[in-house]
């Protein structure tokens, strides 16, 4: 292994499931919902399939259906609609629209700023990169985890490229409020920087908070480079189907690091996909009262249990504090539980440079059946 990758070894989500599936625990772990998206959606890939439609490489950029549908998604959502043929490009999930963002984007010896606690693919993917993480952290101020601006300002300096955001946050459910969201774009465009935001979770939102795209902001549209995936609004995240929308510069840029990546995504998926950003809007509203509902339950649970709660505005994660259980190293918290009362958590450390930071921070996915997430809440309370 190289010296850039060295650092990263093997993901915590396929260590944790794999840790599942070897002790048989509940795998609150990885997050993947554990109920398929609709029926509908999963008929479209068939018929795509039977049909011939995708089966050969489909263009670079995506199927113009899927492009399309991603455009009239946004308009319909958010009013801004990127031209579907110069400002939308199809990739491999999020996580390659990630990898091909910064490869395209970042110079070997750039600094990217990024929120901690980050999701794991961004610090591998900058390092891929060639270039230097620099990580803002996320502190715990009134029940949530909250990006403190000045910090944020500071953390620039001249080598600093771009940010990479992400919101709603993943592992702290943080949504940012429109002010913080304006206060970064003034600093992009004051700094001249871009940005890369990570909006997988823009359709799981509660309480009424409300997911604000960063590329409607003034001055954003031209410097935004937005990530969004089908596998966490459609409960597909087998399927690995992804996008970036900006302006027709950066999509180029994206596109030229993604064709020698994969060269294109897999095609039937697409054309379902497709169908599946067409769905009314009850879909989306269901969906997000169905992980309200999820989210209260293990919420609830997991403050009955005594750990402490960030009850998230966002995602489909709940970050915890292990501290009033009586621990602090969430590692060690994490490597047990299967043993000790049989769930799987992630250790939010992995997540952070500052370990200690993130130390006493664990992490349970509620996108599963309400029985399992009772299940696994009366096993959490045997502590
Ligand atoms: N970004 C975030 C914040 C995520 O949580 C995930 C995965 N769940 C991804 C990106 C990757 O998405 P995909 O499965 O579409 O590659
Ligand atoms: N994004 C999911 C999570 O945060 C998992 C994705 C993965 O396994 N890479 O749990």
């Amino acid at each position: 292994l190289n010296r850039r990758l060295a650092e990263f070894g093997t993901t915590i989500f396929a260590e944790m499931s794999a840790l599942a599936v070897s002790t048989g625990a509940i795998n609150l772990g990885q997050g993947f919902p554990d109920t398929d998206g609709p029926e509908h959606v999963r008929e479209a890939a068939v018929r795509a399939l039977r049909d011939g439609r995708g089966n050969q490489y489909p263009p670079g950029p995506g199927v113009p259906e899927l492009r399309t549908a991603i455009a009239e998604h946004q308009k319909r959502r958010y009013g801004i609609e990127p031209d579907a043929d110069r400002e939308v490009l199809v990739t491999a999930g999020a996580t390659e629209a990630i990898a091909a963002s910064l490869l395209a984007l970042v110079e070997p010896g750039d600094e990217v700023i990024a929120f901690e606690p980050y999701y794991d693919s961004y610090a591998a993917s900058i390092a891929l990169a060639g270039g230097t993480r620099v990580p803002v952290t996320l502190r715990p101020h009134e029940g949530s985890f909250r990006l403190d601006l000045d910090e944020l300002r500071a953390a620039v300096t001249p080598r600093t490229r771009l940010l990479l955001i992400n919101t709603p946050h993943n592992p702290t459910g943080t949504v940012l409020t429109r002010a913080e969201l304006t206060a970064i774009a003034e600093l992009a465009v004051e700094r001249d920087l871009l940005v890369v935001t990570d909006e997988v979770y823009e359709h799981l939102t509660y309480d009424g908070a409300e997911h604000i795209p960063l590329a409607t902001l003034p001055g954003m549209r031209e410097r935004t480079v937005t990530i969004g995936s089908a596998g966490k609004t459609f409960s597909f995240t087998g399927w690995k189907v992804g996008w970036v929308t900006s302006s027709p510069e950066l999509v180029t840029a994206v596109r030229s690091a993604k064709q020698f990546l994969t060269y294109v995504s897999a095609g039937p998926f697409q054309y379902a996909v497709a169908e599946a950003l067409a769905l009314p809007d009850s879909y989306f509203s269901d969906f997000r009262a169905e992980m309200t509902a999820k989210r209260d339950l293990l919420a609830a649970g997991l403050a009955d249990a005594g750990f402490g709660v960030f009850r998230p505005q966002g995602t489909y994660f709940v970050t915890t504090d292990i501290r009033p259980l009586g621990f602090d190293d969430g590692f060690a918290f994490c490597r047990a539980l299967p043993e000790r009362c049989g769930v799987v958590a992630i250790p939010n450390a992995v997540f952070y440079d500052d370990r200690e930071a993130g130390a006493p921070f664990v992490r349970f996915a509620f996108c599963k059946r309400e029985a399992v997430l009772e299940d696994a809440v009366g096993r959490l309370k045997q502590l």
